[in-house]
């Protein structure tokens, strides 16, 4: 069963970016202001996730690393309105299957925090009083250690730093200054129109908070500075959508990342014929 539960981890842990996504997104659900994520070998040495969030309580440690135990969906109905970003409780459970992991935690209130250590979905030891500040440290040591494979493959190919860079910079961009509206369709973003010369195009995706991908309207996009901006080949896009939570596809692939949307033609349409006049505007 072990075997089982480690390969399917594996799938949705598949690179120590892959640990780092999840980690951001439950300290942005946790309602942090502030996330500091340390990283050694690559993060195949130590990834830590520190926040300043809601923490979380005693009596939730016990099971926090159990496969789909979450705090964020308490009825089936939840599940066509999601709001935040977590919801299948499979993340930091898959993550005790590859690694070593461990949580400190305090919430609002407490005169200390506790520590508590995972292995394979269940706790090794009873959580321990200790000194915390104010919300939760997550530290994964020697991910993939049970995986020799894929261990060797990622330490040769050394580029997951750069990967990482990547992510939190787009997490970063997107926070820097969130005014969390809510409208039907509400979209804001930037594009570029220099010479920017990359190797593919780079699109920066979150739909309500939710950093994803969605390749139909990087397609769209993409057809859009074709026509209007041959030169500018290989843009730079950024672009931060809302929509009703039941209009979103989220659940498609364990890793949460593609998504499909609901009239998704129609939105599409619209986003090309913004952007098409924008390119066009900065164009004159
Ligand atoms: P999900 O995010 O899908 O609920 P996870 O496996 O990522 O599942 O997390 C399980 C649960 O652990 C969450 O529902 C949440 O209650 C709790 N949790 C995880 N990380 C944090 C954090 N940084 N701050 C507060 N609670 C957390
Ligand atoms: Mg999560």
């Amino acid at each position: 069963e072990s075997v089982i539960n480690r390969i399917a981890a594996g799938e949705v842990i598949q690179r120590p970016v892959s640990a780092i996504k999840e980690l951001v997104e439950n300290s942005l659900d946790a309602h942090s202001t502030s996330i500091n994520v340390v990283v050694k070998d690559g993060g195949l040495k130590l990834i830590q996730v520190s926040d300043d969030g809601h923490g979380i309580r005693f009596e939730d440690l016990e099971i926090l690393c159990e496969r789909h135990t979450t705090s964020k969906l308490s009825k089936f109905e939840d599940l066509q309105s999601i709001q935040s970003m977590g919801f299948r409780g499979e993340a930091l459970a898959s993550m005790t299957y590859v690694g070593h992991v461990t949580v400190t935690t305090i919430t609002d209130g407490q005169l200390h925090g506790f520590r508590v250590s995972y292995r394979d979905g269940v706790m090794e030891n009873e959580p321990k009083p200790c000194a915390a500040v104010k919300g939760t440290q997550i530290m994964i040591e020697n991910l993939f250690y049970n995986m020799t494979a894929r261990r060797k493959t990622l330490q040769n190919s050394g580029d997951d730093y750069a990967k990482i860079l990547d992510l939190l910079s787009r997490f970063a961009i997107h926070h820097i200054n969130d005014d969390p509206s809510s409208s039907v369709f509400n979209m804001k973003g930037f594009i570029s129109n220099s010479n920017y010369v990359a190797k593919k195009i780079t699109m920066v995706l979150f739909i309500n908070d939710r950093l994803v991908e969605c390749s139909a309207l990087k397609r769209a996009i993409e057809i859009v500075y074709a026509a209007t901006l041959p030169r500018a080949a290989k843009p730079f896009v950024y672009m931060s959508i809302a929509l009703p939570p039941d209009h979103v596809d989220v659940n498609i692939h364990p890793t949460k990342r593609e998504v499909s949307l609901l009239n998704q033609e129609v939105i599409i349409q619209k986003i090309q014929s913004k952007v098409e006049q924008q390119l066009t505007d900065s164009n004159e």
